[in-house]
């Protein structure tokens, strides 16, 4: 059996709502794993990083993850960035499928092996606040989804994004949601970074306590200093860290206890062997990992494998529920996948990811001049944050 790399091929496609940027390693002797880049919207960035990472893949023990992801990182003069840490989590992710794959068995058992026989999810209501949401929002608690995320006013806007009018109405309806379903289910809501300090500090002060049980992403994570004067204003618990690029941007947030939930993307993040450091950080500070898991089959599978083989985690994404449909799952292409049952994923026991992918059956991409996000405006003109 030969155990060096011979192949390293990205495959941009359409699956679901949205291109997905998928990537297959082959060993000489054919075994081959897949990966999957969580830098969505800009998957062509991600396969041209690829491209320079593969003569140094090509021909190396496929087993050495760590040294692998030490040399793509540090041979080379700029590092850092969501680009470079989507392409080491493609390549990453890959390795742990090839190497489950030839020692038979699960990628968890690579992680130090199974802690949970189940991993639990979270749901997200998918429309505006209003009374079908809290309808929605009672369906979930009904089957038995113990944690939910909400969206806020304004949430699905495509041109004029107006933050005051926004958190206005999202407050009445959290409160409101809050009377209905009690005090039993863990409840969230997402800001999609969209706010400023003062307010997200506005926002939070409207909350009666108890009402939220974690704000995600009210501001954009690139200055913890923000966050530090967003938490000297507001007790609400914080889940933060879906664009971490890898463990050092995590770090101040890990250290000064400025996040309460961290929501690591283990397809930006860097892979599975980043993810596994930045969790034992946060165990030292009692800090549980809730993952951004909004891709298809093969992310959901290496953060259920992640899930299994941690002690400190809460709940993981899941965007295909009795509330939402966003298609990722493809039956017709991911032949094999890990599947809810209700709330949560059962831990698997195949080899590898426990993924397979029917190639012949992957629809060719959305061209890139047709894919785009909001362009968000305030009422005045004035550019505002997707
Ligand atoms: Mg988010």
């Amino acid at each position: 059996m030969s155990r060096k790399i011979a192949e390293v091929r990205p495959i941009h496609a359409r699956i679901g709502n949205r291109n997905q940027l998928l990537l297959k390693i082959t060993l000489e002797d054919g075994t081959y794993g897949w990966g999957e880049s969580g830098l969505t919207g800009r998957d062509l960035a991600v396969q041209g990083m690829l491209e320079h990472f593969t003569p140094i893949l090509i021909g190396q023990d496929p087993f050495a993850i760590g040294r692998i992801w030490q040399e793509l990182y540090r041979s080379q003069y700029n590092e850092g960035g969501n680009v470079i840490g989507a392409a080491l989590a493609t390549i990453d992710i890959a390795l742990h499928d090839i190497k489950g794959k030839c020692l038979d068995v699960p990628v968890y058992e690579l992680l130090g092996g199974q802690q949970r026989h189940s991993v639990p999810g979270f749901a997200s209501t998918a429309r505006e606040p209003d009374e079908v949401m809290i309808d929605e929002a009672k369906l979930l608690v009904d089957q038995g989804w113990n944690c939910f995320r909400l969206s806020p006013a304004q949430h699905y806007t495509k041109d004029i994004y107006d933050a005051r009018a926004s958190i206005a109405e999202t407050a009445k309806w959290m409160i409101r949601a809050r009377e209905v379903l009690g005090t039993g289910p863990m409840i969230g809501l997402d800001y999609h970074h969209r706010l400023s300090v003062a307010e997200a500090a506005m926002f939070c002060q409207m909350m009666p306590p108890g009402t939220l049980d974690f704000l995600e992403e009210p501001i954009r994570n690139q200055t913890p200093e923000a966050y530090a004067a967003l938490r000297a204003q507001t007790p609400v618990n914080f889940a933060i860290g879906e664009e971490f690029a890898n463990k050092w941007q995590a770090l101040p947030y890990v250290e000064r206890d400025l996040a309460q939930f961290i929501r690591i993307d283990i397809c930006v993040v860097g892979g599975l062997t980043e993810a596994m450091k930045i969790a034992g950080w946060c165990e030292a500070h009692y800090v549980d990992i809730m993952p951004h898991n909004p891709l298809g089959p093969i992310c959901t599978a290496a953060s259920v494998h992640f899930g299994a083989a941690i002690s400190n985690f809460s709940y993981l994404e899941c965007r295909d529920t009795p509330v939402e449909a966003c298609g990722f799952d493809v039956p017709e292409v991911f032949v094999d996948q890990i599947r809810l049952d209700g709330a949560a994923y059962p831990v698997p026991d195949r080899p590898g990811l426990g993924v397979e992918v029917d190639e012949s059956r992957l629809l060719p991409p959305t061209p890139v001049a047709k894919v785009g996000r909001p362009r968000l405006r305030r009422p005045d003109g004035a550019v505002a944050n997707w």
